[in-house]
């Protein structure tokens, strides 16, 4: 199914950050083969739309970016649609067979004034997951509606979720973590949730060829305003998927390729009734979801303390933050001392290693394009962690492997918690490290990574 998604991928959507207006025309291009209907609008007024495919009398529902930062599987929808829609491949049988068992009712980015603003709520500042009972939100009431009209014997609930989740007690990170959500408060299993649960292991069957040990399963307390839970409880099966993160795919690209594979799989599970095969064990088996995962973990740093030095372990994330159509980090010390029960994404044994402060570069640069990443190392090779640049604003993007300051003469610099990690490691006084807004760079052999800074 992997060939099949780089096939049928959705050229016109290239990162995460797509906006309600870049969906309209490709949702539009569906309309000779896919039921389009306006189910109504966002607080902003944004059409919020359904995509219906398939005769069959099985009904399926699915739904994603309720979160508006959450986008990954509304990436992988428009891979599927463009699937659905193709003809004369080796798929013609599977598609068959889905359109005459299925009737599919898909309802992508069911929070769009979120998504414009690329964060979690709405335009009422409301978590919509929290709104499924008071349905005080337009967007909450339009799938609700949608849901008791149609009454699909399953969901789909598709969210992100932080890059920092893992499978508990291992440093894997969950690049995908499934639920099938509690419908009461003691958390029992019906046929509905059953349903859930076997195909859930179907799809984890699947995930666990291509990602093994990466697949977390969510916590079933039961939240009494969230949608799964009560979709769940309205007597649809309802399956939860979380797209995390994965090395090296900061655009979640390769899992908006995995989210493809799993839909489809679990809509093949669907139309032939192949979760029966599977058993609630299976799904109680799958890996916990826990959040012990940091950017960067520094082991057994010295840090001066009056005129002592003390080992501690140093735990770094970099979060990003949206600007524009782009976005940069910015990054702190998350916590500190014996940190064994965290896992770096990256991680730096720095027994012996001295905590030691960065100089700002004495002479200002005109502009940005006098400094290039080679000259930026060199730089920090002398121990400047940061230079000035005269013709630069406040808040432009770079992507330097040094501090660019514009209207700060110092930057912020620290080990404590909350700190931004802006310093150097040294070993006898001799430079080894440098970490810049919380990037590791290794000054003997510096790697080739990509920075996402602005102008401080
Ligand atoms: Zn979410």
């Amino acid at each position: 199914m992997s060939e099949a998604q780089e096939q049928y991928l959705e050229t016109a959507i290239t990162n995460r950050r797509f906006k309600h207006a870049d969906l309209q025309p490709l949702i539009q291009k569906h309309a000779d083969v896919f039921q389009i209907e306006k189910l109504g609008e966002s607080i902003e007024g944004r059409s919020i739309s359904s995509l219906d495919w398939g005769n069959g009398p099985t009904k399926v529902m699915l739904w994603s970016q309720m979160h508006g930062n959450e986008s990954t599987a509304t990436m992988s929808l428009f891979d599927l649609f463009n699937f659905l829609k193709a003809n004369g491949d080796e798929y013609d049988d599977l598609r068959a067979l889905l359109k005459n068992q299925l009737q599919i009712k898909f309802i992508p980015m069911i929070n769009p004034d979120g998504a414009e603003a690329f964060k979690r709520r709405n335009a009422l500042d409301i978590d919509l997951n929290r709104d499924a009972i008071s349905q005080i939100s337009p967007e909450a009431q339009i799938l609700k509606n949608t849901r008791d009209k149609f009454e699909p014997e399953f969901g789909f609930n598709l969210h992100d979720q932080q890059i920092y989740y893992n499978v508990h007690n291992t440093p894997k990170q969950a690049t995908i973590s499934v639920l099938a959500p509690a419908y009461n408060e003691a958390t029992e299993i019906n046929d509905v949730r059953k349903k859930a649960m076997q195909t859930i292991a179907g799809m984890n069957e699947v995930l666990q060829q291509v990602i093994p040990g990466q697949v977390g399963k969510y916590d079933d307390e039961f939240e009494p305003r969230a949608f799964g839970d009560n979709i769940q409880k309205w007597g649809t099966s309802t399956i939860l998927i979380e797209s995390g993160g994965y090395t090296n795919d900061p655009e979640k690209q390769y899992i908006r390729k995995l989210n493809f594979m799993i839909i489809l799989n679990a809509l093949h599970q669907i139309a032939t009734k192949g979760y029966e095969q599977y058993s609630t064990e299976q799904y109680f088996a799958i890996g916990d979801n826990d959040l012990q995962l940091m950017d960067l973990i520094l082991n057994e740093v010295l840090v001066p303390v009056g005129e002592k030095l003390y080992p501690v372990d140093l735990a770094i994330r970099r979060r990003d933050v949206t600007a524009g159509e782009s976005y940069y980090m910015t990054s702190s010390v998350e916590d500190l001392g014996d940190m064994q029960v965290y896992f770096g994404i990256e991680t730096l044994d720095a027994t012996g290693l001295k905590y030691t402060e960065g100089k700002v570069y004495e002479t200002e640069f005109e502009n940005l394009d006098a400094l290039n990443g080679e000259k930026a190392i060199d730089l920090l090779k002398e121990g400047y962690l940061a230079v000035k640049v005269k013709n630069a604003t406040k808040n432009d993007l770079h992507g330097l492997p040094i501090l660019i300051l514009n209207t700060i003469k110092e930057y912020p610099s620290g080990w404590m918690t909350g700190a931004t990690p802006n310093f150097f490691l040294t070993k006898e006084d001799k430079l080894k490290y440098a970490v810049v807004n919380g990037y590791l760079i290794d000054l003997d052999n510096p790697k080739s990574q990509e920075f996402k800074q602005r102008v401080l």
